[in-house]
């Protein structure tokens, strides 16, 4: 059976400018412990809290009906993947497909898995996500982080296992050689030493794709249209609650403070407009991929 783990940030897709719209309308990202430490607990109700839902959902269709705002936001190239592993899946070989990221965004690992389901038609398909705050990634941890400083936490197979594990409810865990894990990161993460037991480690080319200011523009439209259409904008209780009124920290050594939906707004849009476009094209890497996950399945 096959263990089938994916990086976020530029292997799934370029998530940079969907990033920002988690501040418009993910609770689950304002309440993040780095998001939450200078401001009071949203306490939204399950009406706000189920229209932002349905706002991030018809965001997100918006999406999958627009393929070149799509392909900005998801790796042009997924069915080099994805297809193989579908049909891996039709004959009970795949056993399990999880987002393992180093992002505090899980609002995008969100919106990657809605996009990745809806387009290969395969609900549940991606059963865990895990980002950077996750409970289950304490293997992951440096053992010291200097203050006002990040250190990205490590990729280790005691982690991805548990991982695993725990999207399976399995007693046990995975042999490490049935377990594909690919992240575009250069140098590779520790788990590169497993690669000697079995493990295969498949690294895409880093996904960049080029995008105008027409692009971050349409994108944020299409957000503030779903946010409209959702009732969102017209809720009493949103214009009054946490996402309005807050105060942003970023860089460890600004803080932004919000007070209205149109200073989030511009907040929001400021940080898209800031977002560079690649100076180099990206590479495509499909035949690449195609035969590293062949391979892969036919030993499973
Ligand atoms: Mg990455």
């Amino acid at each position: 059976m096959a263990y089938v783990a994916f990086d976020l940030d530029a292997t799934l897709g370029f998530f940079e400018l969907t990033n920002q719209l988690a501040y418009l309308w993910s609770p689950e990202f304002v309440e993040n412990p780095e998001q939450s430490a200078l401001n009071k607990p949203l306490g939204l109700s399950t009406k706000l809290i189920s229209k932002l839902k349905r706002a991030r959902m018809i965001f997100a269709n918006s999406l999958l009906r627009d393929p070149e705002l799509l392909y900005i936001v998801l790796r042009r190239n997924l069915d080099s993947i994805f297809v193989p592993l579908l049909n891996a899946k039709k004959n009970r070989k795949l056993q399990s497909v999880i987002i393992y990221s180093n992002t505090s965004v899980s609002y995008s690992m969100e919106l990657a898995k809605y996009l990745i389901e809806h387009i290969y038609n395969s609900p549940n398909l991606i059963s865990l996500m895990a980002d950077h705050w996750s409970p289950l990634r304490s293997a992951d941890r440096p053992a010291f982080v200097p203050k006002n400083t990040y250190v990205q936490p490590n990729k280790t197979i005691t982690t991805i296992k548990l991982l695993f594990q725990t999207a399976t409810q399995s007693q046990r865990a995975p042999q490490t050689n049935k377990i594909i894990f690919f992240d575009d990161r250069d140098p590779k993460h520790m788990l590169q030493e497993q690669e000697k037991e079995g493990l295969i480690y498949v690294v895409p080319t880093a996904y960049y794709p080029s995008f105008t200011e027409h692009h971050a523009r349409s994108i944020l439209f299409l957000a503030f249209e779903a946010l409209h259409r959702s009732g969102v904008l017209s809720d009493k209780e949103y214009l009054d609650s946490g996402f309005c009124n807050r105060v942003i920290p970023y860089d460890y050594t600004k803080k932004h403070r919000i007070r209205g939906f149109p200073a989030l707004y511009m907040y929001v849009w400021n940080q898209m407009l800031k977002i560079q476009t690649p100076r180099e094209a990206w590479i495509s890497d499909t035949a690449a991929l195609q035969e590293k996950v062949n391979t892969f399945l036919q030993h499973i």
